[in-house]
């Protein structure tokens, strides 16, 4: 099965490696992705709001967020081949980067950790064009964002808004693009920040 359903939310059959193979080829091709890394917490949360469930449904691809996802797929019959994390991906898609020299536009946290996020990302992963950056507390109205995001045509558009926000922020905001995956990855600025 391509896809294993977990309380409505449907999970993509694959592993970190595969993920990651599938996003490079959507880069290749200028295809634009959106992905939700979904833990236990953004299933609950799309139980109770109907409004997220809906951005979650309008991800190209949902990838198991933690090993609660994975055991719960093993009992419902429908093994997932293991976890595919927001932190995970992050760091193996700023690598293909690397690797390609590709460009990201970096969203979300306070300023001072994007700042050093930032730097951290520049010392590890010196080819990555980082063609622009704007922390995580602005007003959804202003179109300043969208409108650099559109300018750079960034490959990567990685949003650091935690849940619901990320998801909801890349479901209201991705038809603006004509490329770009664009994936939610939480607290991971915070962690690169250190
Ligand atoms: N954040 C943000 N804008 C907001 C709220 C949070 O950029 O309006 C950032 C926050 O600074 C942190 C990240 O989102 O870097 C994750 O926040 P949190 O830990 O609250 O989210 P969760 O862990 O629940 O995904």
């Amino acid at each position: 099965k391509k896809t294993v359903s977990i309380l409505g939310v449907n999970f993509i059959n694959t592993t970190l490696d595969g993920m990651v193979g599938k996003l490079s080829e959507h880069v290749q091709k200028n295809e634009k992705a959106f992905v939700v890394t979904a833990n236990p917490e953004i299933v609950l949360h799309a139980l109770q709001d109907a409004n997220y469930k809906t951005c979650i449904d309008r991800a190209d691809y949902v990838t198991a967020d933690g090993i609660g996802i994975v055991k719960a797929a093993g009992l419902l019959g429908t093994p997932l081949p293991g976890r595919v994390t927001g932190f995970d991906m992050f760091m193996k898609l700023l690598q293909l980067a690397n690797e390609k020299s590709l460009s990201i536009y970096l969203l979300g946290a306070q300023a001072e950790v994007l700042q050093l996020a930032s730097e951290t990302i520049m010392k590890q992963f010196p080819k990555v064009k980082i063609v622009g950056s704007h922390h995580g507390f602005f007003d959804w109205a202003d179109d300043k964002i969208p409108n650099e995001i559109k300018a750079t045509k960034p490959d990567f558009v990685f949003v650091a808004l935690g849940l619901p926000r990320q998801e909801k922020w890349i479901a209201a905001n991705i038809n603006n693009f004509e490329k770009g995956v664009f994936m939610g990855i939480g607290g991971s600025f915070d962690v690169l920040a250190g």
